[in-house]
């Protein structure tokens, strides 16, 4: 094959890399007319933090004491105190925090309707924010997601497969939302589906496939802290993100939350994620053994590419959509880069 030059591309204002896409030579080039979208990921290092975890003061079986200390301990950088429909102030565990370890408030804001669970997380909230209910499913996850926008938290849907609650189709119509839990540590929520009904990564390729923004995170909704450590208990350390932020405090970690700039986890750990014009690399902190495979995702869950390097790249060819990837080891732990969205190149000049 003949080796074609680069393009001849200029940089104009905002960091935008243009390349002409109207000259005649572009049809047999091998550019195409169409690159990531550009993003900033501010930071060095990875900060790793659950952001959905109970205690006494709902249905936890530990103090919240004894909770934050077990996240302390196992070396998260941060943590969200998520009670049922009650705000564990961070205040009162001031003692525990310091320049490496954060408590960020939040709480499982818990409602139903029709039996069916609608729980959804406020992170990084001021105060108690009393659940909602409303005349459907849908307007009862909006009313909820509304009441924790309306004093500036953050919110993600919890599990909901959970009791079989809802899915793709609801989750379409919600609007404000931009987390997502696709993995969840609790034995009973049915991350992957089952029956006929969609697991959490196919629902959320779906959304991502009609055009929502939506990120995937992974937590341990953990309950039990106290006796035995077992698949059927409810125990931490199972899911996780890593965000980087600009800074190691509340706001910026949400800031980079709700962009996108952060991975989940159930075990395995990234050293990066680079994002270039027409470039996802995928850099996997190895350990021991173990062995991993990363698959390259794009709209309607199609698998793009499967690499066994280290780092795992994929390079844009076409309008895919979207790119995300999922990098499986081989004990079975996974993590999951959230989808670096494809657009059209601009005209230069245009
Ligand atoms: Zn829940
Ligand atoms: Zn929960």
């Amino acid at each position: 094959m003949t080796q074609i030059p680069p393009r001849p591309a200029t940089l104009v204002a905002a960091g935008l890399l243009v390349v002409a896409a109207c000259s005649p030579a572009s049809e047999s080039s091998d550019v195409p007319p169409v690159r990531f979208e550009p993003g900033d990921y501010a930071g060095d290092a990875w900060l790793k933090g659950n952001t959905h975890t109970h205690t006494t003061n709902s249905d936890g079986d530990s103090p919240p004491e004894v909770v934050a200390r077990w996240y302390r301990d196992h070396g998260y950088d941060f943590l969200v105190l998520s009670d049922h429909n009650v705000f564990t102030d961070p205040a009162t565990l001031s003692h525990l925090t310091d320049s490496t370890f954060l408590l960020i408030a939040g709480e499982e804001v818990s409602s139903r309707f029709d039996g069916k669970p609608v729980h959804v997380n406020g992170l990084n909230i001021p105060g108690v924010i009393e659940a909602r209910e409303a005349e459907t499913l849908v307007a009862t996850l909006q009313a909820n997601v509304d009441a924790i926008r309306e004093v500036e938290g953050v919110p993600h849907i919890n599990h909901p497969n959970f009791r079989w609650a809802f899915g793709a189709e609801e989750l379409a119509q919600v609007e404000g939302d931009r987390l997502l839990e696709i993995h969840n540590g609790e034995p009973n929520v049915h991350n992957h589906g089952g029956g006929g009904t969609p697991g959490m990564e196919e629902v959320w390729d779906i959304l991502l496939t009609g055009g929502k923004r939506i990120y995937g995170i992974a937590v341990d909704d953990a309950h039990h802290f106290q006796g035995e450590f077992a698949p059927d208990r409810s125990n931490p350390g199972r899911a996780w993100v890593a965000v980087r932020a600009a800074a190691r405090e509340p706001h910026a970690i949400m800031t980079a939350l709700e962009a996108g700039h952060f991975y989940a986890s159930t075990g395995v750990e990234l050293s990066d994620v680079v994002v270039g014009e027409r470039r996802l690399e995928v850099h996997i902190a190895t350990r021991g053994d173990f062995r991993y495979t990363t698959v390259f995702v794009g709209a309607g869950g199609e698998v793009l590419s499967t690499s066994v390097a280290n780092p795992a790249v994929y390079e844009l060819t076409g309008d895919v959509g979207y790119v995300r990837a999922r990098v499986t080891d081989s004990g079975g732990a996974v993590a999951w880069t959230q989808p670096v969205f494809v657009e059209a190149i601009p005209l230069e000049g245009s």
